[in-house]
């Protein structure tokens, strides 16, 4: 099977890709109907066609497992929509908004939690009437400090449309930080050229990325060298990663996928439980191996590769750090669990 040369976006195309059987076409087809399917040419090299299990085809091939969707999953299960005050902004906390310009990603995660949003079938791009409102909101509110442009994915936009919508930010000046959330770097590692990072740094605030990555092989060497061409260019780089049955609920692959980063100078930030996205049971770990991984992680690996563990709290209620607590106790007396589970009394008895 040779390298495919275009994106891959419906059941015919993976089937002719070698990605899935001829039977499973029909299945597939049903899925398309619900939920976009994209995978890159770099996503589709990543993959392991003899492995049953692989971890990238995990991530990005579909499934008719896609088609169960239970009782508790929901449409937008972070709550996007009740904090959004004018078209494409969310804002849930007092000091950031959400910028969310445009509903198209160069490859649709099968987990995703946006995933009634995103796509040809979503929300779209916004029109430059929305786009005025969305930045004459964030001109009116002075509490607004951050702006994070996600989506889908801000880095599907031409450096033209970026670079203006920079331009824009860059006159308000109650804005000091801009971040863009993304997964360019990984499966369209070739977008991120000088035009692109010269866009990025247009509104001439300080500019933090978050690379979106869940498993260790998705640094390919072409992943590194972009992911280096945008350290180089002094834009700070942060993970965030979901934790993701099948593909990264291990502390190996954790650990490697942790290590990776920090590798490639973006330091761990996030490691999101699996959101209740329609459709995705089966990427959902419990809440408590969550805990274990991350608890095990931190007596694995050094301190600078640790992510924060967070759950988007259903119902638009923001995140929360769920990672096991390692005190427990009150009133001046505590007791601390270290990396090994050992506990101890804090301040400690005296002898
Ligand atoms: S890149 Fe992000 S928004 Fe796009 S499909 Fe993946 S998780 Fe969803």
């Amino acid at each position: 099977m040779g390298a495919v040369k275009a994106s891959l976006k419906n059941a015919d195309d993976l089937v002719a890709a070698g990605l899935v059987r001829h039977e499973q076409r029909d299945a597939l087809a049903a899925v398309a109907e619900r939920y976009a399917i994209a995978l890159t040419p770099a996503v589709v090299g990543l993959i392991d066609r003899d492995d049953a299990h692989d971890p990238m085809a995990r991530q990005f091939v579909p499934t008719a497992a896609e088609l169960v969707t239970t009782p508790e999953e929901r449409a937008d299960p972070i709550g996007d929509l009740s904090h959004s005050p004018v078209e494409g902004i969310v804002h849930r906390y007092p000091d950031r908004v959400l910028l969310k310009a445009v509903h198209v990603c160069p490859v649709y995660c099968r987990f995703c939690f946006r995933r009634e949003m995103v796509g040809p079938a979503g929300l779209g791009t916004l029109t430059p009437d929305a786009m005025d409102a969305a930045i004459g909101y964030i001109e009116n509110h002075p509490e607004i400090w951050e702006v994070i442009l996600t989506g889908g994915d801000p880095l599907v936009l031409s450096a033209r449309r970026l670079g203006e919508m920079m331009g824009r930010l860059k006159a308000i000046s109650h804005v000091r930080i801009v971040r863009f959330h993304t997964r360019v770097p990984v499966v369209e590692p070739e977008r991120v050229d000088d035009a692109l990072i010269a866009a990025l740094k247009a509104s001439g605030k300080t500019t933090y990325l978050a690379v979106h990555a869940n498993h260790p092989r998705e640094f390919s060497d072409a992943a590194r060298a972009a992911i280096a061409r945008l350290a180089d260019s002094g834009v700070v780089l942060i993970s965030q990663s979901v934790l993701l049955r099948g593909v990264n609920d291990n502390v190996e692959t954790l650990a490697a996928l942790m290590r990776g980063f920090v590798e490639n100078r973006i330091k761990p930030y996030y490691l999101h439980h699996p959101d209740l996205a329609p459709g995705t049971s089966h990427f959902r770990v419990s809440i408590e191996e969550g805990q274990a991984l991350v608890s095990a992680l931190r007596g694995t690996i050094s301190g600078l590769c640790q992510p924060t563990y967070i759950l988007d709290i259903p119902g638009g209620y923001g995140k929360a750090d769920i990672g096991a607590s390692s005190i427990s106790g009150g009133d001046g007396c505590f007791t601390v669990r270290d990396f090994r589970g050992g506990e101890h009394r804090y301040p400690p008895d005296m002898a």
